[in-house]
């Protein structure tokens, strides 16, 4: 994203040196697409997704979504599908549209063999129902900045998806995500940054970057009563196993 315009390196570096180990690189169009996988082609360990936010769904169709298709089919180094998904906070597109869009790209996902990352803002009934509709249990997938609580965690789990928290489990009154935090199996559970959004605390408010992460690792470390190596090497793991990553 242009929030990164004038300090990429620098910014990667400190991920690196503060021992960020692979970085995933998102798309929520055409451009950041092909940006992330140009970033991801220039890094051993970065690796990139394409997708269509549903803020955009109203703009796309499926020449579009091909585009899409033709670039995730054409490096090893797209490893999901996504950020796809429902807005019904922002509302930026029409409902039956956001549908539209998120159930094509699933297919494409599916089509490709890739997992997908899911974002679900205010829309948790209508992604659980189309998601279980669908019911293609080989389907893999991340709900991405989860917000819902524990019951919804494990319905999403059931389904075979994993749960990733952002560094929001950070601030005071995130008591709901903390107690997803806290209880979900380890082995379902996923650490993002959402960069440049939502910055873990001491640095809300503020751009987020990769090596942020790191206090959202802390701070979920103190809820599980575990020590901050064993959540890092655990999540790690998972974030390895479903995105394919060496
Ligand atoms: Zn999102």
């Amino acid at each position: 994203m242009e929030d990164y315009n004038n300090d990429l390196e620098e910014v990667i570096s400190r991920a690196v040196e503060g021992g960020v180990s692979n970085i995933i690189s998102i798309g929520i169009d055409i451009p950041s697409s092909r940006k992330a996988l140009e970033l991801a082609e220039r890094y051993g360990f970065i690796y990139s997704t394409v997708g269509f936010h549903p803020h955009d769904a109203d703009k796309v169709d499926t020449s579009k979504i091909d585009q899409l298709l033709k670039l995730a089919s054409g490096s090893k180094k797209v490893v999901a599908w996504g950020e796809i998904g429902l807005d019904f906070y922002r509302n930026y597109a029409a409902v039956q549209n956001q549908v539209k869009i998120f159930e094509l790209q699933l297919d494409k996902a599916h089509e490709l063999g890739l997992p997908v990352i899911i974002h679900d803002r205010d829309a948790h009934n209508e992604i659980m129902r189309i998601l279980k509709q669908r019911g293609n249990k080989d389907q893999k997938g991340v709900i991405h900045c989860f917000s819902g609580d524990y019951d919804l965690a494990m319905a999403f789990i059931d389904l075979g998806y994993y749960i990733s928290i952002p560094g929001t489990v950070t601030y005071k009154n995130a008591v709901v995500t903390q107690d997803v935090a806290a209880k979900i199996p380890i082995e379902r559970m996923l650490i993002e940054t959402d960069a440049p959004f939502l910055s873990p605390l001491p640095h809300r408010g503020k751009r987020n970057e990769p090596l942020f992460v790191k206090h959202t690792a802390q701070k979920i470390a103190d809820l599980r009563n575990m020590e901050f190596e064993e959540l890092a090497l655990q999540t790690t793991l998972n974030t390895k196993r479903i995105f394919g990553l060496p």
